[in-house]
């Protein structure tokens, strides 16, 4: 296999380049050898033996889009591609955000990883110690993506700390850095954090910062989902450049939104302390993640799931929730069921209906009968929630900003899942190319591959030039078309004629090809 595809060269002939790097296109062939690229531009004489590839006319060759933000973890170690990003072009996956990832955790911290996040990470079976370069060698010979890994920093913490709230020790202080360095060392990109969620959330930016240390001789980024986003999204900036400041680090947001003003001024903060900061957000107003992280409060979480579910069922805490804002008003109308546990088959029926909606035909006031699914799921529960507040027009100005790349939040689990993981990269070309396709296909370019690229320091992906990794997504005449919507979410993309990855096809005409695995643990 692969010695193959060391020797194989290919040519990409009669296409349009998009190469992430000049402002237009151009008509010009793409020559590959085995697992790079050796020629961009005109190709007189066809060397022997090489694999010639006539494109449709109109046809353009971009960089591989790299998806910034994706939960594949689980399906990449399942089945070694996650074929709704293939059909996009996708061809790297950065994984292990949030910072809650089972790549990195001990034993204990997967089993509480396999039930507070599984709906968005799917379970690591059996639970068991797991670091990066165990997660490679597990992936070894079967990839048919690259994929990228980030360190978690709530994983790290809980491997260390358990669910403890307060600050870490010295101690502990220095055994998290040491994570954070043999995670480096195995070949991940950056630290994640998630400080929505459990442990992660306890860490502040003292402690983050510390922990983010090895990242400043590494030139890797911190990626933060971060503590506050819409109208609290200026405190949730300014703690993330707080912590790139202090730790002499670049920083990354994951799935950036709030008001435009807000988010300009983070900026000209994180300038003026001259710290560099991007992000990445995907083109839906709703957003997708554990319901118990959007139903729930901290405090009735930071004891662990076993206190959670105690809670739940304790009356006076359970009156006491029911009578909160988001159990009595429109919230619970919002909220649309996306992952439920196979086991809970009189709840799993209502995946894709909104909680009122479920509960409405179970007869059941919503607020009660939400709860009951939650202790009834152990808490296993993903669900999708409208933000009203972000706007259309938001979207297209945070989709189009320079400092932005493409990440899906792609969430592979459950029966409903959001639309996002087969669609983000298809709807997002349609910002760019509306300009026309001379500038627009380089913008496509820049924004889905060589933007990512640059955040997480991969210099030989992102752009088509001599010498750079053949990661390949030829976008036909007709241009990309997302068909996944909120009702038939995993509907795949169409438009995408070839996908190359290493040098080697693995997507072509709306199929995969497996009888080579080409992609790598890319760094
Ligand atoms: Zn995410």
């Amino acid at each position: 296999m692969g010695c193959e595809s060391v020797t194989t060269m290919m040519l990409l002939r009669g296409g349009l380049v998009a190469d992430g790097i000049a402002a237009t296109v151009r008509r010009a062939d793409v020559l590959i050898d085995g697992a790079m690229i050796a020629s961009v531009g005109a190709t007189s004489i066809v060397p022997t033996g090489c694999d010639v590839i006539d494109l449709e006319p109109g046809s353009v060759i971009c960089p591989g889009f790299i998806d910034a933000h994706v939960h594949a973890e689980g399906p990449l170690l399942a089945s070694g591609r996650v074929d709704g990003a293939l059909a996009q072009g996708v061809t790297t996956l950065v994984v292990g955000q949030d910072g809650q990832s089972w790549i990195g955790a001990t034993r204990d911290t997967a089993r509480y990883l396999n039930g507070y996040f599984a709906p968005v990470n799917g379970t690591l079976a059996p639970a068991r110690d797991l670091s990066v370069a165990g997660y490679r060698d597990a992936l070894a010979g079967k990839l048919s993506q690259n994929v990228a890994v980030l360190a978690s920093q709530g994983t790290i913490r809980h491997n260390i700390a358990g669910m403890t709230a307060g600050p870490l020790g010295k101690d502990q202080m220095a055994a998290a850095r040491r994570e954070v360095e043999n995670a480096l060392a195995d070949g991940a990109v950056g630290l994640s954090s998630g400080l929505d969620y459990l442990p992660s959330r306890f860490g502040g930016v003292g402690e983050i910062a510390d922990m983010a240390g090895p990242l400043a001789a590494a030139g890797r980024p911190y990626v933060s989902h971060l503590r506050g986003y819409g109208p609290d999204v200026l405190a949730g900036l300014d703690e993330l450049v707080a912590v790139g400041r202090t730790a002499g680090i670049r920083v990354h947001a994951s799935h950036l939104w709030g008001p435009p003003a807000d988010i300009e001024t983070a900026f000209r903060r994180a300038e003026a302390a001259d710290v560099g900061i991007t992000y990445d957000m995907y083109p839906y107003r709703k957003s997708s993640t554990i319901l118990a992280m959007l139903l729930l409060p901290f405090d009735l979480q930071a004891n662990g799931p076993g206190h959670t579910l105690a809670a739940l069922t304790d009356p006076r805490q359970r009156s006491a929730l029911l009578a909160g804002e988001k159990y009595t008003g429109e919230y619970l109308d919002g909220l649309t069921l996306g992952c439920l546990p196979a086991d809970t088959a009189e709840f799993a029926e209502f995946a894709g209906q909104t909680i009122t909606q479920a509960a409405t035909r179970s007869g059941r006031p919503a607020g009660e009968w939400v709860l009951d699914l939650l202790i009834r799921a152990d808490l296993k529960v993903g669900a999708h929630l409208d933000r009203p507040a972000l706007t259309d027009e938001d979207l297209a100005w945070l989709s189009t900003g320079d400092r932005h790349c493409a990440g899906s939040d792609g969430i592979y689990q459950g029966q409903h899942p959001h639309p996002r993981g087969y669609a983000a990269f298809a709807r997002l070309a349609g910002y760019y190319l509306a300009g026309g396709p001379e500038t627009g296909y380089q913008q496509l370019a820049r924004h889905l591959s060589a933007r990512a690229a640059d955040a997480y320091c991969l210099h030989d992906r992102g752009r088509l030039a001599p010498r750079m990794a053949a990661d390949i997504a030829v976008v036909g005449p007709a241009g990309i078309t997302a068909h996944a919507t909120y009702n038939a979410p995993r509907e795949q993309a169409t438009g995408v004629a070839l996908v190359i990855v290493n040098g080697v096809i693995t997507w072509r005409e709306g199929k995969p090809l497996t009888t080579e695995f080409p992609g790598q643990l890319v760094r």
